[in-house]
């Protein structure tokens, strides 16, 4: 079993930015998909995003913005990376990457760039997970030139499906956008991928699919994942598309481009444990949908019990909902 200390801290968002959410910073290591072990860095207020996608896992947009500003300190989430580290007694069990990752868009932070900074001193590699919707900013990519892998995100290059989709804040222009990725993409020395969500009858065509992978490979990205909805997502609508459809996705993206990934998975079990359930549920919850068979194995390795469990759905501070066939617990944020 991997155990890996787990730092939590919950504390009241300044008023100046997004008062009355209660927010974790830090949150890990974690299972990634895509980087092994992560610690995950949230830079960013609880959705507030370029975007509002269908497929959002952090719920519907509170605030959709393009306008950089300045939300935590560099120095305030430097300090925290540093203690979750010192955490961990374990050198096995060091993160393979600080991910900053947030539940909105991270590029809309204006301290990025000293925060990829800061991080470097850690010595573990920085990864950033970006809609790509400011790279049409040339201060933005310049920040980002500072990360070790990036993220960006190619859903569709179809105007009409890219509105129904992503619904972009009514400032940005796909084109723009396109173009902030080609720059990036020619000029970024680290890692590169690219990530395409793709949802049933809305991005999955055979059509819709060739014109995406086409545009790709103009980027000749290391890695282009294929991912699907894994956990609930904003909007009831946002369904998964059939085996058949990802097969066939699978097989146009690869005739495109070097290296396809499918990311259809769930991430596994191994969250880490304080060995106290309440602050693990709430903790892990806040930022990642858990799923049922997760939170058991995660009650039996913090000697939690099933009634901790009702009390944190009673006094809505977590709720549990179904997806696919399949149980999820979400964090409730508190509002006063
Ligand atoms: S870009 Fe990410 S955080 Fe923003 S709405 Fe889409 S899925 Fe949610």
């Amino acid at each position: 079993m991997r155990e890996i200390f787990f730092i939590s801290v919950l504390f009241r968002q300044p008023r100046d930015f997004n008062s009355n959410i209660y927010q974790m910073e830090i949150f890990g290591p974690v299972p990634s998909r895509r980087l092994g072990i992560s610690l995950g860095i949230n830079n960013i207020p609880h959705k507030v995003c370029s975007y509002s996608c269908l497929y959002c896992q952090v719920g519907k947009g509170d605030r959709i913005q393009v306008e950089r500003q300045k939300f935590y300190e560099p120095d305030y989430l430097v300090e925290k990376v540093r203690e979750a580290l010192k955490g961990i007694t374990d050198e096995k069990m060091y993160p393979d990457y600080l991910t900053i990752v947030p539940d909105g868009e991270p590029t809309l932070d204006v301290n990025l760039g000293v925060l990829i900074e800061w991080l470097k001193e850690f010595g573990i590699p920085v990864a950033v997970i970006t809609n790509s919707t400011l790279l049409p900013d040339e201060q933005v990519r310049a920040e980002l030139m500072k990360a070790d892998w990036v993220s960006v995100k190619c859903d569709t290059f179809n105007e009409n499906i890219w509105h129904k989709l992503n619904i972009p804040h009514r400032s940005l222009k796909l084109p723009d956008i396109l173009n902030g990725i080609r720059i990036f993409a020619g000029e970024f020395k680290g890692k590169l991928v690219t990530e395409t969500m793709l949802l049933k009858s809305v991005n999955d065509s055979d059509a819709d699919l060739r014109n995406t992978a086409d545009i790709i490979s103009t980027f000749k990205p290391e890695t282009s994942f294929i991912s699907i909805p894994t956990r609930p997502t904003a909007f009831r609508k946002a369904e998964r598309p059939e085996e058949q459809t990802l097969a066939m996705a699978y097989g146009i993206f690869s005739q495109e481009l070097k290296n396809v990934e499918l990311l259809t998975g769930y991430e596994g079990n191994a969250f880490a444990s304080t060995g106290n359930f309440r602050d693990d549920i709430l903790s892990i919850t806040a930022v990642h949908p858990l799923r049922e068979d997760a939170v058991m194995e995660l009650m039996k390795r913090s000697n939690g019990t099933e009634k901790e469990l009702t009390e944190m759905i009673e006094s809505k501070q977590i709720e549990k909902t179904e997806y696919n066939g399949e149980y999820f617990y979400l964090r409730k944020f508190k509002r006063n």
